[in-house]
């Protein structure tokens, strides 16, 4: 197929188990459209029979299947950013390939940009994680929107669709971490979110440990704020605002008291917490340095060992 008009983006990683059933229900769905389409698994760095099954149903739809094969695991934003470097689709749709997002849904996205959305968020309507993922990530979408000024209801539903003009952005924003649904809404004119299904995992673990979340969200906090570094600074000015205040009164209760030495296991305390306030401060400006560090050294953001597909490819390391 020449010239698609939709392109649907899968990063992979070590999905062995849920493949089969992905293709069974992607691409009747995606015929069901009635256009021209494209699906491009990224393969990030699978261990498993990942990659040999992308290679056979490639091989299958070869007209309109492209695997991208990196040579190690870059994380799920850039295999989605390398799915972006080669679409070639008036929309752009990115999917989990684990059917939690159920496939089905795509059409009403393609509806929503048919009627003028350049991004179409979703939002997990019921949603089938453990009681301590929900809960973590309600925190956490509210915080996210308070730091970043940026309002979207669930930042973690990554079954998404963009218009070409904001993929084009997207794909001109180089950075090394990133947080592709945020990107988009930042540049988005016209965005909407709809409600979706949810589905459990059937098959595989969830490839986000607690730490990797964590790290994901600090990427996502450091790259599109810089409200952490203020609330640094603010809560370092008024920590000497009133330890000055606490100063003047010890000094005016030594002329009146007189010198006392006693509550020392306070003083520990206070300190304590001082001592732990600090270090986070660091640990915060600490994650901004390290980006820049990242982002100054330029290596390449994923290394692609190879493309499988008929058509020419636009982008090889970025
Ligand atoms: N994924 C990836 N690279 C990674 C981690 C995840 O390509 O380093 C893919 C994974 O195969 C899946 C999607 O990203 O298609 C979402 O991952 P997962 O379902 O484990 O995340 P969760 O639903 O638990 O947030
Ligand atoms: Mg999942």
């Amino acid at each position: 197929m020449n010239n698609p008009e939709i392109s649907v983006i899968i990063p992979v990683y070590n999905e062995e188990e849920s493949l089969p059933a992905l293709f069974e229900r992607l691409f009747p769905v995606l015929d069901g459209l009635k256009r021209p389409y494209e699906v491009i698994f990224v393969n990030d760095g699978s261990r498993d029979a990942t990659l040999p099954l992308l290679l056979r149903e490639q091989k299958r739809c070869s007209d309109r299947v492209k695997v991208v094969d990196f040579n190690g695991n870059f994380g799920q934003h850039m295999a989605i950013m390398a799915g972006f470097g080669c679409a070639r689709g008036k929309m752009v749709i990115t999917l989990d390939a684990d059917l939690q997002n159920p496939p089905e849904e795509i059409s009403r996205m393609v509806q929503c940009v048919d009627e003028g959305h350049d991004v179409v968020g979703t939002v997990r309507k019921v949603r089938r994680d453990s009681l301590f993922r929900k809960t973590a990530s309600r925190l956490v979408n509210r915080l996210t929107n308070r730091i970043t000024g940026l309002s979207l209801r669930d930042y973690g539903c990554m079954l998404r669709a963009y218009r070409r003009d904001i993929v084009d952005i997207i794909n001109e924003s180089a950075e090394t971490t990133t947080f592709i649904p945020a990107l988009a809404q930042k540049f988005a004119i016209n965005p909407i979110e709809i409600d979706v299904a949810h589905s459990e995992r059937e098959k595989g673990q969830s490839k986000y440990s607690l730490f990797r979340l964590i790290r994901l969200n600090f990427d996502l906090m450091t790259g599109f704020s810089l409200a952490p570094l203020q609330a640094v600074t603010m809560s370092g000015m008024l920590i000497s605002l009133l330890s000055f205040l606490f100063a003047v009164f010890m000094f005016i209760r030594r002329l009146v008291v007189g010198p006392e030495a006693e509550g020392v296991f306070t003083l520990l305390a206070i300190l304590f917490l001082l001592m732990g306030v600090t270090i986070s401060c660091i640990g915060i400006q600490g994650e901004y340095v390290g980006r820049i560090y990242q982002e100054v050294r330029k290596r390449p953001r994923y290394v692609v060992r190879k493309v499988y597909g008929a058509w020419e490819e636009r982008d090889g390391h970025a």
